[in-house]
């Protein structure tokens, strides 16, 4: 959407729901206002792509009252990302994304799992905020719910003290005691921290089974995609998810494994059953196309008028 005073209202209503984004976006939004009042701004929202999820996917089971008076229901984030290294999978195996099932696994400081049906979100890990799903750099991911009200209690938390603590102060960095930074985790694990090792198999063994869950969610994997900082990144990473999950026919080439580069490509065996790949994800891109559209759409309109 192009940014106008009503788009920034509701973007300040949400910041609540992705405290470590949307606040951060409100200030870049106002400084760009400030100092190049003339240029056109626009928003394209991660959640975009996920509009797609049935509602088996996407409520919660929870009275619906929360979800029709307040629109309490599972959104998804990093929709851009994943719509964008799912087209790019399609491409590098030139086969069409309409007949493909993917799993997308979105893995940087933020990270997300999602089920790619024929080209459509079906399922992704993050919910109404980016905080479900996958353990992150300071995300929890899943926990029981109940914890919340239970830990505020025992440790005299506030609302804003328990948000942050799961946002800010949970995954990689809470188990690790080191970083949030998977580099830094895998470097004290290979130097012997128990607790790096916890952190980083903890980590490894959410993503596999949020790529179990898609699997049988779709009934059915072709391909698995690796994304994003650690994805792209972290052979070490990729070795470890993939080594679970022979019995979907999953079989890694070590070596393709290994090789650096900032181009897609196969990392599985040629013999593999689903083809596992590594896409590098670009956002900027995709994000700048659909700005470029708005802009463009709301010029012709003015033309018009
Ligand atoms: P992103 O949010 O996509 O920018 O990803 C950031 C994350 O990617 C950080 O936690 C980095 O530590 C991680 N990352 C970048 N390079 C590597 C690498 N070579 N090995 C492991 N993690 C990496």
């Amino acid at each position: 959407m192009l940014i106008d005073a009503d788009v920034k209202l509701e973007v300040r209503k949400l910041f609540d729901l992705a405290p470590l984004h949307n606040p951060a976006h409100m200030m870049g939004i106002l400084a760009v206002e400030t100092n190049l009042p003339d240029v056109p701004q626009a928003v394209v929202f991660d959640t975009a792509f996920h509009q797609t999820m049935p509602k088996t996917s996407y409520l919660y089971a929870i009275p619906m009252v929360l979800y029709r008076k307040h629109q309490i229901r599972r959104y998804g984030f990093h929709g851009t990302s994943h719509d964008y290294v799912s087209k790019q999978a399609a491409e590098y195996l030139a086969k069409p994304l309409e007949e493909l099932k993917i799993v997308s696994c979105h893995i940087g400081n933020g990270a997300s799992c999602t089920a790619i049906l024929g080209g459509k979100s079906f399922d992704t890990s993050m919910g109404m905020t980016p905080l479900e799903g996958l353990m992150m750099g300071t995300r929890s991911g899943d926990l029981d719910p109940a914890i919340v009200p239970y830990a505020m209690n025992k440790e005299e938390l506030t609302l804003s003290e328990v948000n942050s603590m799961l946002n800010k102060h949970s995954g990689l960095i809470a188990i690790s005691g080191i970083s949030s930074d998977m580099r830094e985790v895998v470097q004290a694990m290979n130097e012997g921290s128990e607790p790096a090792k916890t952190a980083f198999e903890m980590y490894v063994y959410r993503i596999r089974k949020y790529v179990g869950a898609y699997a049988a969610a779709m009934n059915g994997i072709d391909v698995l995609l690796f994304t994003a900082g650690v994805g792209e990144n972290s052979d070490v990473l990729r070795k470890a998810v993939c080594e679970g999950l022979t019995f979907l026919g999953i079989e890694l080439d070590d070596a393709r494994n290994r090789v650096r580069s900032g181009e897609s490509r196969r990392i599985s065996t040629d013999a593999s059953k689903v083809e596992v790949l590594v896409v590098p994800t670009n956002e900027e891109l995709l994000i700048a196309r659909d700005t470029y559209r708005l802009v463009k759409a709301a010029e012709e309109a003015a033309a018009d008028e």
